[in-house]
């Protein structure tokens, strides 16, 4: 049977972005829409009898420390067996190192199933992330003992960039790394150094999943005046392994000076330890010295740029775990409302209590909140796909496509990773409204969707972070070319909607947003001063991200269309009617957040602080 979430992904990928078309280039040569729907019901059947099952154990049942090793409940450590014996580790790898070189398109779609079926349980974002970094950024000899270890899921990764005193603000790292001895530079895995600091928040940081971890860390190296340099120029990156290895990645029998001072105890997401670590304080001291030993990645003082790359990647899977999180209570709240009877319709004659109660679906108000996360959940969807598509066309396209896509990624991606953070959740609480009582408990399924989901407007980049980088860096970057790029293609929907008639009031009203969105960003900037302009840089970004979706949707309407004039089959309507909510509920709500970011509205920003 087609569960809702593939028939969704099928028609998203192969009637929307024809992402079948993508066969035709010669990285993807073997690859047909048999192979793709091959890996999908892998991925289907492993997140059905692995992930699905456990989602409620995994929250309940907390990783423990015992202050030797981090405890995780059975099932994870299936859940990962079977995740990294499916090859989804290396999916979009080429075959040279074991990969089945698959469109990221793909890949993203193919994990969406493990993200809809338990999403803190892992399928390997940061392991894939750290290795893909390695790849670009790392030696041979890096890439050998670390990187293709972690593609086969015999290690996996971590990213360490936060410190207790360092989250939003990277510049204030204060992890130092000082060259380990007179011959530092000639290990054959990289100038050695030696760590000392502390790194928080640390995902997947301390575990018995795999036989090693590997640490990217971010360090400073202290100047002559053994000073740290202030800033992010002063910054490095190091691979500091938990396990000490040879360069064929064998396990030399050292354990690393990295030591796990204390687990986090979150909200949601459980299933994944986070781990606050200690670098460098002697507990494990290798070759009797304390300081853990790291092997620098690129130029020292690059550490930052190279981390980019891994984060980049990362926004867009945490876009999807949010989208996924969204859909998974849609689809709960959807099957409960079908099966709920309370109440009775309002009709001319009243209520009349003599009648059967209706379901809960019957009522008008419990629709509003179905179609609300419907167009949340499924145009995020849509969005996260689009912008995995365009990571395709980066890496495989003529050159001027190419670079379109990475310009056009540089402005969609803080949308990608915000946009699903902040309205999926929306989604997760509406999906608790319409359990009533029973989504406040621990029940039903929806109340842990909500605590899962609220991670993702704090991490990678918080929403306010998000925003500054998108209305202070992303459209302004080459003379405002992305945003113009951006511009373009909206407009190139609006106008192929506008001769359509049941989308040309959307197709004029997306036109309407699209102005409205470029005034307010000329007005913010109109004094030059950052503190002015980006005071509403939140409220800019959801009426941008508003102005994306409504987008979205149109696009996918005109898809719809093309093979459903009349709007035959259900799940055409379904598409259309939360095309229809979005522009009808939704889109409208922009003006009102760009009206202050217009008048750079300064009400938040100068109230004294003494008056809050
Ligand atoms: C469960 C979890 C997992 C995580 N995993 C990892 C991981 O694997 N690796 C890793 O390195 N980190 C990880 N993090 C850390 C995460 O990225 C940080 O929490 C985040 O960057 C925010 O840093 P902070 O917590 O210090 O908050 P702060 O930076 O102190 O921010 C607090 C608030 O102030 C706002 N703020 C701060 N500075 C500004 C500013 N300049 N302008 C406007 N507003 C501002 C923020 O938006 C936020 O609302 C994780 C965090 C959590 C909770």
């Amino acid at each position: 049977m087609t569960t809702p979430l593939r028939a969704t992904l099928d028609f998203l990928l192969y009637d929307w972005l024809a992402a079948e078309s993508l066969t035709a280039r010669s990285r993807f040569a073997d690859h047909s829409r048999e192979t793709f729907a091959a890996v999908f019901d892998t991925c289907e059947r492993i997140a059905r009898e692995k992930y699905a099952p456990f989602n409620r154990t995994i929250d309940l049942q907390e990783p423990q420390f015992d202050g030797e090793k981090v405890i995780l409940p059975q099932c994870t450590h299936e859940a990962h067996q079977a995740y990294a014996a499916s090859g989804m580790l290396s999916a979009a790898k080429d075959y040279a190192i074991g990969g089945m070189q698959l469109p990221y398109t793909v890949e993203a779609a193919a994990n969406s199933f493990f993200a809809l079926a338990s999403i803190s349980m892992g399928s390997g974002l940061l392991t894939v992330g750290n290795a893909n970094l390695l790849m670009v950024h790392g030696t041979e000899a890096q890439q050998q003992a670390f990187a293709l270890h972690e593609f086969s899921g015999r290690f996996s990764g971590t990213m360490c960039l936060s410190e207790p005193q360092a989250g939003s603000s990277l510049s204030d790292v204060a992890t130092r790394a000082v060259p380990d001895g007179d011959d530092f530079a000639h290990d054959p895995l990289g100038p050695r150094y030696r760590l000392t600091g502390h790194k928080m928040w640390i995902s997947a940081g301390e575990h018995e999943l795999t036989e090693n971890i590997v640490h990217l860390v971010l360090a400073k190296i202290p100047g002559p005046d053994g000073k740290l340099v202030p800033g992010t120029r002063g910054i490095s990156l190091f691979i500091v392994p938990k396990k000490l290895v040879d360069v064929q990645g064998q396990l030399t029998g050292v354990r690393n000076d990295v030591a796990l001072a204390g687990l986090n105890h979150k909200l949601g997401w459980r299933g994944t330890t986070n781990t606050l670590l200690n670098f460098g304080e002697g507990r494990y001291p290798v070759d009797g010295r304390a300081g853990a030993v790291g092997y620098l990645v690129g130029e020292p003082g690059r550490g930052l740029a190279c981390m980019f790359h891994m984060m980049n990647e990362a926004r867009i899977g945490i876009g999807m775990a949010a989208t996924l999180l969204g859909l998974a209570g849609y689809y709960a709240s959807l099957d409960y409302a079908k099966n709920r009877p309370q109440g009775r319709p309002v009709g001319q004659g009243g209520k009349d209590a003599a009648q059967p109660p209706v379901r809960i679906i019957e009522h008008a108000d419990v629709r509003r909140m179905l179609l609300a996360q419907k167009s949340y959940s499924e145009g995020a969807l849509a969005l996260n796909l689009y912008c995995a598509r365009l990571v395709d066309e980066q890496h495989t396209g003529a050159p001027e496509a190419a670079d379109e896509a990475r310009l056009l990624l540089e402005v969609l991606t803080p949308i990608a990773k915000s946009w699903p953070s902040e309205f999926c959740l929306e989604a997760n609480s509406l999906a608790i409204q319409i359990h009533g009582g029973y989504g406040y408990t621990r029940d039903f399924p929806v109340e842990q969707y909500w605590r899962d989901n609220r991670l993702n407007m704090i991490h990678e980049g918080t929403h306010g972070i998000q925003a500054a980088d998108l209305l202070g860096r992303k459209v302004l970057m080459e003379e405002g070319r992305g945003l113009r790029l951006l511009a373009a293609r909206i407009t190139a929907t609006a106008e192929r909607a506008s001769g359509v008639p049941q989308l040309a009031a959307h197709a004029a009203a997306l036109a309407g947003a699209l102005q409205e969105v470029g005034a307010a960003t000329q007005a913010a900037w109109a004094t030059g001063d950052p503190a002015e302009a980006l005071a509403n840089a939140v409220p800019y970004m959801q009426a941008f991200g508003h102005t994306v979706l409504a987008w979205i949707w149109l696009d996918v309407a005109l898809a719809v269309l093309a093979q459903d004039a009349s709007l035959k089959i259900a799940t055409d309507q379904g598409r259309m009617g939360a095309a229809r909510y979005f522009y009808h509920y939704e889109l409208p709500k922009i003006g009102a957040w760009l009206r202050v970011v217009h008048r750079r509205d300064m009400t938040c920003a100068e109230l004294p602080e003494a008056a809050f």
